[in-house]
């Protein structure tokens, strides 16, 4: 039986993990198929303060990672199955393994942003395909870029990263733009951003290694061709991992776990949120790592109370 389990090793989790275990909590941190989380996938991160030169985000999750090991946070690997929170102790199951028990739980599982699933993009990834702007837009300086997505993601990434590029082509499968109209406004005043409408994108065009383009294919003349450029951005949205949690916890109508305002408390006492997984908002690393904080102290507040009651 664990006193708090932590489910998922992205910033917000590791910090939860940090929080509890110089708490002296001795948190439970459950590790998922891809350790420390998106932040994994990108190269340097050069807006995570306390880094003046930037830091890659392999190391930054590593170093995350050995500090709350440093306070005592135990580590295990498996993937979370389902999860009972319908009484306390909560009882998670993990394939292959014996069940846990924990008084409390913190769940920090993240989102995954959407791929488009064609060949060259997930082999790319942090290497001229990204699946966010604000991470990687700035490496794009004068460059000519593709955002792929008719969404309000899509036209937020355009519009973020006419900052850096020469120009910003936003190709999307469709005629109709399926964003809001004052993000579809503020998009097409915008001199740097053309528009590839009626494209589905087939593969990633590569050259020596390196992305040179995207290969697409004219929805009404069935003909492929590639829109050359020097970097890809997918915003076809994220999804929120809560697969394992199976509805026990009220989300929004995309799946967003839902905590009550100004907290990580969610509808169940003992259960916490943190991170992109409550967020579609900001999906910052310091904002899941801010929030992984409030998530530890919040449920170390609960366990004080449990113990007093
Ligand atoms: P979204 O609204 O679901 O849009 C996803 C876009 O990607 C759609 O245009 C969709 O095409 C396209 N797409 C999906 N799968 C694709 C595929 N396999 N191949 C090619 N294209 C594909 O997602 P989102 O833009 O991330 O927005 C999610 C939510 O967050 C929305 O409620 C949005 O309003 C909100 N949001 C708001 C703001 C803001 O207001 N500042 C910013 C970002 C997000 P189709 O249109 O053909 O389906």
């Amino acid at each position: 039986m664990y006193k708090a389990v932590v489910i998922g090793t992205g910033p917000a989790g590791l910090t939860a993990a940090i929080y509890l275990a110089r708490a002296n909590m001795h948190p439970l941190v459950i590790e998922g198929p891809e350790p420390g989380g998106q932040l994994t996938t990108t190269t340097e991160v050069e807006n995570f303060p306390g880094f003046p030169q930037g830091i890659m985000g392999p190391e930054l999750m590593d170093n995350m990672r050995k500090q709350a090991e440093r306070f005592g946070a135990e580590f295990h690997r498996g993937w979370i199955s389902q999860a009972d929170l319908s009484q306390r102790p909560f009882t998670l199951k993990m394939e292959g393994q014996e069940d846990l028990l924990a008084e409390s739980l913190i769940i920090s599982t993240g989102a995954s942003a959407k791929l488009l699933g064609i060949p060259n993009e997930k082999a790319n990834i942090g290497r001229g395909v990204s699946t966010c702007a604000t991470c990687d837009g700035f490496f794009f300086r004068g460059k000519k870029l593709i955002v792929v997505g008719g969404g309000d993601s899509a036209m937020e990434e355009a519009h973020f990263l006419t900052r850096f590029a020469s120009e910003v082509h936003v190709v999307h499968r469709r005629t109709e733009l399926r964003a809001s109209k004052i993000m579809q406004d503020r998009t097409r005043t915008n001199s740097k951003i053309t528009w590839g409408l009626g494209l589905s994108p087939v593969e990633v065009a590569t050259h020596d290694e390196h992305v040179v383009g995207l290969k697409v294919k004219d929805q009404q003349t069935n003909e492929e061709r590639i829109i050359e450029a020097d970097g890809i951005f997918v915003a076809i949205g994220h999804h929120p991992n809560t697969g394992f949690l199976q509805g026990q916890l009220e989300t929004d109508e995309q799946g967003y776990l839902v905590v009550h305002p100004g907290s990580s408390r969610t509808n169940i006492e003992g259960v916490f949120a943190c991170g992109d997984v409550q967020d579609r908002h900001y999906r910052q690393a310091i904002t899941a790592a801010g929030s992984g904080c409030m998530a530890a102290l919040d449920c170390e507040r609960f366990l004080d109370q449990v113990e007093n009651r």
